[in-house]
C-alpha cells in the first residue's frame, strides 16, 4: 500500500533555498513549535496533495532541469511519515535539502546519508528555549552534533524577532556555534518587515551586536 505524505503545498522552483542550486520546494504540513513570525500556518489547514499522482511524477518530468529538493513545512521531521518519502525521493535520485528547527534529531540521524543539505534555524539562546520553544535545546544541540559528525552540509539561519531575541541571545548563539567551530551564520530580517513590526532602531541595535560582539566567535556572519 502506497503511503500517504503530507505534503501541503509545492514551489516549483525557486533559486533561494537550497544553496547555489535551483530546487523544487515540498511543505510538509504541521510544527510542533509555534513561532510568532511563522508564515507557514495555513500549512495546518490545507488538504494533503497525492504525491504519486500529482508530485512525483511532475518532478520526474522536470528532473533534466531541476533535480534539487527542499523539504520544508512546518516542520518536515516531525512528520512519521517523512522517512519514507526521504527514501523515495532518494530512490528516483533527487539530492534532498531539509529545512528544520532541529528538534528531531533521530529523524535527521535515520536520513543523514540521505540528506544532502541541512538548513538549520537556532530561535534564540539555548536557555531562552525553555521558556519559548518547550525546553527543545537539548535536541537541536543533538542536530548540531550529528551535522557535525557526518560533515553534512548546512547553513544556520536564526530569525531577527524581538519576542526571543534580547542583544545578549546573539552572542549567547554566536558563543554556540564557536563551540561547533561553525565559522557561517545567517541572520533573517525580512519578517521585521512582513509582520509590519519594523523597528529600525532594534534592527541598528542587533546589527551593531552582530559586529562588535558575535563576530569573534562566528567569522561570517550575513544578515538578509
Ligand atoms: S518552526 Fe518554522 S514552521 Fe514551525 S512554527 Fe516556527 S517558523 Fe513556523
Amino acid at each position: 500500500m502506497k503511503i500517504m505524505y503530507n505534503i501541503k503545498k509545492i514551489i516549483k522552483s525557486s533559486t533561494i533555498d537550497y544553496p547555489g542550486e535551483i530546487c523544487s520546494i515540498l511543505f510538509i504540513g504541521n510544527c510542533n513549535l509555534n513561532c510568532k513570525y511563522c508564515y507557514n500556518t495555513d500549512l495546518k489547514t490545507l488538504k494533503s496533495l497525492n504525491y504519486y499522482e500529482n508530485i512525483l511524477p511532475e518532478l520526474i518530468n522536470r528532473k533534466s532541469f531541476i533535480n534539487h529538493i527542499i523539504l520544508s513545512g512546518g516542520e518536515p521531521l516531525y512528520d512519521s511519515n517523512i522517512l519514507s518519502l526521504i527514501d523515495n525521493l532518494y530512490k528516483n535520485y533527487f539530492n534532498i535539502g531539509i529545512h528544520t528547527n532541529g528538534t528531531y534529531p533521530m529523524h535527521l540521524l535515520s536520513a543523514h546519508n540521505k540528506i544532502k543539505f541541512v538548513g538549520l534555524d537556532i530561535k534564540t539562546s539555548p536557555d531562552k528555549y525553555k521558556q519559548y520553544f518547550k525546553d527543545t535545546f537539548s535536541r537541536v544541540y543533538k542536530s548540531l552534533q550529528i551535522i557535525e559528525k557526518y560533515k553534512l552540509n548546512f547553513e544556520i539561519r536564526t530569525t531577527m524577532d524581538e519576542n526571543y531575541l534580547e542583544l545578549d541571545d546573539y552572542i549567547e548563539i554566536a558563543k554556540l556555534l564557536n563551540e561547533f567551530k561553525i565559522n557561517n551564520w545567517t541572520i533573517k530580517k525580512q519578517r521585521y518587515f512582513k509582520n509590519d513590526k519594523l523597528n529600525i532602531k532594534n534592527i541598528l541595535d542587533v546589527e551593531q551586536t552582530l559586529n562588535n560582539n558575535c563576530t569573534k566567535y562566528v567569522k561570517n556572519i550575513k544578515i538578509v
